[in-house]
């Protein structure tokens, strides 16, 4: 999509470490990244996030996750690693071109995990019956 900066990453018009491409995927070390070797896995066709990627584009690109995964496991050396993803402004999305964020983890890298909240008595049931309603 023009004007799309992962777009532009994809068809080379603008520079990126690319440590792996198929004819599906491609993954670049992030510009800012959480720690060393973050790396980004965006699909080469153009969707914004989850909430709009086509099934047969998230199944490719799930496996392209994976195999990116081992490889930056394998050679950061990490002892652990996060594969997450911000899906619209309010989850903290910059870019509108789907990614997964894989960031490799090492005890004690500082880096604080989300806080955990509490449900109500009776809460859980009924949050629970919101999202059950929507398959
Ligand atoms: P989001 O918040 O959309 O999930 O993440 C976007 C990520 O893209 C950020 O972590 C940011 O550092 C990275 N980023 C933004 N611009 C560029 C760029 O021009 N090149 C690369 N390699 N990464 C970028
Ligand atoms: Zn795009």
């Amino acid at each position: 999509m023009s004007g799309c900066l992962f777009c532009k990453i994809i068809k080379k018009e603008i520079p990126a470490e690319i440590v792996y491409e198929d004819k599906d995927a491609v993954a670049f070390l992030d510009i800012g990244p959480v720690g060393k070797g973050h790396t980004l896995v965006c699909p080469k066709v153009h969707s914004e996030n989850i909430l709009d990627i086509k099934d047969a584009d998230l199944k490719k690109l799930i496996a392209v996750a994976q195999k990116v995964t081992k490889a930056v496991v394998k050679g950061m050396n990490a002892q652990g690693v996060n594969v997450s993803m911000n899906n619209n402004r309010a989850a903290g999305q910059l870019v509108f071109h789907t990614h997964f964020h894989i960031i490799p983890r090492f005890e004690h890298d500082g880096l604080q995990h989300w806080p955990h909240g509490k449900y109500a008595e009776g809460e859980a049931k009924a949050v629970a019956e919101k999202i059950k309603g929507n398959f």
